[in-house]
């Protein structure tokens, strides 16, 4: 997902971005900041971790550090249906966290939020920029903004991390959790959108130190039959991020089917809800090219999943969610012949919020079938009342897509005629169109990923849907779906959010790939986002107000498009608090999930917020069993 329309301003110079503008969605990472004990001081390193590392010695005080800042609110909750809090006689001795802290070779280390070193240390510090936590259950009020003198609670940011580096840390420190009934967690990038990289008393399992990345012209899987060859494949560990896939996959001339982020994880949550990508319609979903995992179990095995052993797993692992089924090590990759490609870009304006406008978004849905069917994927914002000039203000559309493995810029010219002409003889609507050859997808992925980092780290969450390809390819749908789009109230400046990132390879693939990913992808053409997000300085009943909109007003809006049952959501960009959530990302696949997490992981050491079974856990942070 790109987050904002940054390519777009390449082009088109546009007025800089507001520092906590909305359109950016903003990530509900829980990233931590680094802090060395002793020295008591803060010392920050750039990851924008603070952690302390646990020894033995250290353990004591550190853990009655972390009692200190614990709600009591969980008093009395020492029943085997909760998870172990700290203040409980459950909670891990300080020899006990020390063990754990030697089996995985020191780096055991204590978290707090990340904005705590404005609170508690220097506000002028530059690690002083970006927030993490932000999910109003927990009255989070560590923002950057507020008040150095505000108190700066732990929220739901664990209390101690395992940075791992190898798959013994993880097994042990999954040994661990499950030993003493704690809340465990896995955090890759923290990117989740749906907060489910953290959770309130947590150990925390960090894989982002992994960084192993191993390339094979040749892959066999194991298990598989003598001589079986899959092709050339990367290994990525748990922690390689898509910006260090790409650049290593490219350093050997190929290319990988993979999302539009610098951080995000290329083996955590993003191909394990699926994995959406501008090549999809290429190449198929991220998840469709997974050949292989080797994961953690809930009690600590490392087994390798794929078409030839532990095949349950391999099926819930592409597309049955992250944190879910194991800790995964490491994920197995189809890689791909780079090949050039062919970029366009279409800007529109229109009078503001007009009626010209609102059709137009009509006119633009019904030409993407035409689009995908020409190879084409990519992303569009919406912006109903963009600020062009201090005095002037327009609406306006920014699209971008690519055609990989094309040359000719004269046939995707045409295919956009169509859809430009018709806007074109619209008075007051306007638009800007070009298009490039790009010699190779490497090179392309540079354009669109500036920089070394991702617009995150600030308030917000989504709504999303998918919406068919049948939608917009009929007479009436893609006015159905303006009518929706414009009953939801965008803010000046805002932006709804367009992917094109299914059709082509991904509808072919179905009845071809049997996962575990949302059936509603091989009908999809277009995965919607409508980003809401509050001020630090909001309300705990304020941001109440725009939760419960977006889930009881905005969301249904979206869903009553294509009627309730047949489009889901995808689970990795969508609602925190989706209703029926079973549905909505897994469609007719849950039943089949739900067993399989039922055999792996039959305790629940592994829940996530709108996870499979987490159905069983209380609604905020699956830390006690509900109606059991
Ligand atoms: C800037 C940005 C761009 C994005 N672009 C895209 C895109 O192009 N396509 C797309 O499909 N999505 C995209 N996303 C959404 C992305 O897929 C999700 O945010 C995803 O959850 C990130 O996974 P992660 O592992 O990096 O994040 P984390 O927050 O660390 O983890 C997400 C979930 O996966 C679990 N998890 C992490 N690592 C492991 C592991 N090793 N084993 C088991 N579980 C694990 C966590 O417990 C958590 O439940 C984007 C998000 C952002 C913020």
């Amino acid at each position: 997902m790109i987050l904002n329309n940054q390519f777009f301003n390449n082009f088109h110079p546009l007025p800089p971005k507001k520092e906590h503008e909305h359109s950016n969605v903003k990530s509900q990472s829980h990233s931590i900041q680094r802090r060395r004990l002793p020295p008591r001081r803060p010392q920050h390193r750039p990851s924008s971790s603070r952690n302390s590392p646990v020894t033995t010695r250290e353990s004591v005080p550190l853990i009655l550090w972390a009692l200190s800042f614990i709600s009591l609110a969980y008093a009395n909750g020492n029943s085997s249906s909760c998870r172990c809090q700290p203040h409980q006689s459950c909670w891990p001795s300080a020899p006990e966290w020390g063990a754990l802290n030697s089996s995985i070779n020191g780096h055991l280390v204590a978290v707090r939020p990340v904005a705590a070193v404005c609170h508690e240390g220097n506000p002028d510090n530059p690690a002083c920029k970006e927030n993490w936590e932000a999910l109003p259950e927990k009255n989070q009020t560590c923002y950057i903004e507020t008040t150095p003198d505000t108190p700066c609670g732990q929220g739901q940011v664990s209390l101690y991390s395992a940075l791992v580096q190898s798959a013994v840390d993880i097994q042990e420190t999954v040994k661990f959790a499950k030993q003493h009934n704690l809340r465990l967690v896995v955090k890759n990038s923290g990117h989740d959108f749906l907060g489910r990289a953290s959770a309130p008393g947590s150990l925390q399992i960090l894989t982002i130190g992994m960084k192993d990345i191993r390339i094979v012209d040749k892959f066999t899987p194991a298990g598989a039959p003598e001589g079986k060859n899959e092709g050339s494949a990367v290994t990525t560990a748990a922690g390689v991020s898509l910006q260090e896939l790409y650049a290593a996959v490219a350093a050997r001339n190929r290319t990988v089917v993979a999302g539009s982020s610098h951080i995000v994880g290329a083996a955590g949550g993003y191909i394990q809800g699926g994995g959406h990508s501008p090549l999809g319609p290429w190449k198929g979903m991220a998840s469709d090219n997974a050949l292989e995992f080797t994961i953690v179990s809930a009690n600590g095995e490392l087994l390798v999943a794929n078409e030839y052993q532990n095949k349950d797993l391999f099926w819930a692992l592409r597309g049955g969610g992250g944190g879910t089924f194991g800790v995964v090590v490491s994920v197995t990759l189809r890689t791909f012949d780079e090949v050039p490609v062919i970029l366009s870009n279409l800007n529109i304006t229109a009078p503001v919020r007009d009626n010209k406008f609102w059709d137009t978004v009509t006119k633009l849905h019904a030409s993407l079938p035409a689009l995908n069917d020409a190879g084409g994927a990519g992303y569009y914002w919406i912006i109903p009342d963009f600020q062009l000039t201090k005095n002037t203000s327009v609406s306006a559309i920014t699209l971008i897509f690519i055609f990989p493995n094309q040359t000719d810029t004269t046939q995707i010219d045409r295919i956009h005629d169509p859809l430009i002409s018709t806007l074109n003889s619209t008075t007051g609507v306007n638009t800007q169109y070009a298009s490039f050859a790009i010699p190779s997808l490497g090179f392309l992925f540079n354009i669109l990923h500036p920089g070394n980092s991702d617009s995150t780290g600030k308030i917000g969450f989504l709504g999303s849907r998918l919406f068919s390809r049948d939608l917009l390819a009929s007479t009436d749908g893609p006015g159905k779906l303006t009518s929706a789009l414009r009953s939801i109230h965008i803010d000046p400046g805002q932006a709804i959010l367009g992917h094109v990132v299914a059709g082509g390879a991904v509808a072919a693939n179905s009845g071809k790939i049997d996962s575990a990913l949302n059936p509603a992808w091989r009908k999809a053409l277009t995965h919607i986002v409508i980003p809401r997000g509050w001020e630090p300085t909001a309300t705990l009943a304020e941001q109440e107000a725009v939760k419960r909109n977006l889930t009881d007003v905005e969301v249904p809006i979206l869903r009553s498009v294509e009627g309730e049952d047949t489009m889901g959501a995808y689970s990795n960009e969508a609602n925190p608090y989706e209703a029926g959530f079973q549905a909505s990302f897994w469609g007719e696949n849950y039943g089949r999930l739900y067993d399989i997490k039922k055999k792996w992981d039959p305790e629940g050491l592994f829940v996530v917020r709108r996870g499979v079974g987490s159905e069983e856990w209380d609604d905020e942070w699956g830390i006690c069993r509900v109606g059991k």
